[in-house]
């Protein structure tokens, strides 16, 4: 007795037809968006009239004029408005937010699972504002790997995220998370915590990243300015130390990205052949030097900046030893950057975002033109730029056929007026739009 209706054989070819046919179906849904103004970030051009077709989660093509595309296709209209890359931060602190004189207090009634709460909120902020990658670089327990793999995952929103998960920090350094404590909480993290002394607990630390499911690896190679310690430029790693940082994190293909501010600390760090410079605010002529010559990236922070020299002024706001960092520190970072800017140093857009509000990072364009930089400068360090320092600009970074489809639009032309960047009101992560 025959038991089956169909010959397996038949089976198998009902089976691939259907499948062809939703390929084919799949593949014929694009969506086309128009907009009146482009910055693909492929030049510094701005071009008029085009539509951008993405196919699932690819750019296919870019044609000129309105195309509207056939039948079961999605037509976005945003005339009027300019479409550009999505945008990159490259220095955010996704699971926490400065919130003045109670953020001291909250690292003693916090617990993993509030820091990751927030994390999902801020995330949130973060692509709505048009920033469809970030780099985060520090967390307190990792929370931002588990955020990272929830948004990858499709069940929370927010951007692509490489994270370099807890900063690493030698004892009594800007990332040891004990500083300011009464003796009896302080204790004696270790590597584990991202707290190091000497070669083997540097290497130890790096590969302790690895296995925590880091992309990258951030380190705290001078004081700094939000830390409960005296100095906020001080060096505070040695160079064998530093070495032993980057060349384990090269061993994992991973970059090191570098929080400086005191110019003896960025020296050492360059020369043992970091990724980047975060904040870097005593940078000078020989400094700016060695980065041209290394091809390290400075990510300038001017928001952060202007951020903690405001709320300086405030009496109460920062502890006492704080504040008095805060004031020197901060209004300084712009006058870096036009300097570095002038002297053709490599700039990757960063906002230090968590010392700012979340969802403010835009801001960060307007300093950067009021320093000196062109707005479309300004584009192309929050575009191609960030995806080469992310060494992912290969698929990112710039409108360009066959990578993927990050792209966001405001509305008028930001090259005539750079604030309309905290406007954005278009935002499409890997082909899905998010906010129109
Ligand atoms: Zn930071």
């Amino acid at each position: 007795m025959k038991k089956n209706l169909f010959h397996s054989s038949q089976i198998a070819k009902v089976a691939l037809v259907v499948a062809a046919l939703l390929v084919t179906a799949q593949a014929h849904a694009a969506t086309h968006i128009f907009a009146s103004q482009l910055i693909t970030s492929e030049d510094s051009k701005m071009q008029s009239d085009k539509t951008v077709i993405v196919e699932n989660n690819k750019i296919i093509n870019i044609v000129d004029g309105k195309d509207e595309g056939g039948d079961g296709d999605t037509f976005i209209d945003l005339t009027g408005s300019t479409l550009m890359p999505g945008l990159m931060d490259m220095h955010v602190h996704l699971s926490s937010q400065n919130e003045g004189p109670s953020s001291y207090l909250k690292r003693f009634t916090s617990n993993e699972a509030d820091y990751a709460i927030a994390a999902v909120d801020y995330a949130h902020k973060t692509l709505m504002a048009g920033f469809t990658t970030v780099r985060n670089l520090g967390d307190a327990d990792n929370e931002t790997v588990a955020l990272r793999k929830s948004i990858n995952q499709g069940v929370s929103v927010g951007p692509r995220i490489y994270t370099a998960a807890k900063s690493i920090a030698t004892t009594g350094g800007h990332a040891d998370p004990t500083n300011g404590r009464s003796h009896d909480l302080m204790g004696d993290p270790g590597p584990r915590d991202g707290v190091i002394n000497g070669v083997a607990e540097a290497r130890k630390a790096v590969r302790q990243r690895y296995k925590d499911g880091a992309d990258l690896i951030k380190i705290t190679a001078t004081g700094g300015v939000l830390s409960v310690a005296k100095s906020g430029q001080n060096p505070q790693f040695m160079t064998d130390e530093l070495e032993a940082i980057v060349q384990t994190a090269k061993d994992y293909g991973m970059t090191v990205a570098v929080h400086a501010h005191g110019k003896e600390g960025m020296r050492r760090a360059i020369l043992a052949g970091v990724d980047s410079i975060e904040h870097g605010t005593y940078m000078d002529k020989e400094i700016i030097k060695l980065m041209r010559k290394h091809d390290v990236y400075y990510v300038p922070t001017i928001l952060a900046g202007n951020f903690v020299a405001e709320k300086a002024k405030i009496d109460g706001y920062f502890p006492d030893i704080v504040r008095p960092k805060a004031a020197a520190i901060g209004p300084l970072i712009q006058q870096t950057f036009a300097r570095a800017h002038e002297n053709g140093v490599l700039i990757a857009f960063g906002t230090d975002s968590g010392v700012s509000p979340h969802g403010d990072n835009a801001q960060e364009f307007a300093l950067m033109v009021q320093a000196g930089m062109s707005e479309m400068d300004a584009i192309l360090s929050a575009t191609i730029n960030a995806a080469k320092l992310l060494k992912i600009d290969k698929e990112l970074g710039t409108i360009t056929q066959g990578k993927l489809a990050d792209l966001v639009a405001v509305k008028g032309n930001p090259l005539d007026d750079i604030s309309l960047m905290e406007k954005i009101h278009f935002v499409m992560k890997d082909g899905t739009v998010f906010k129109n």
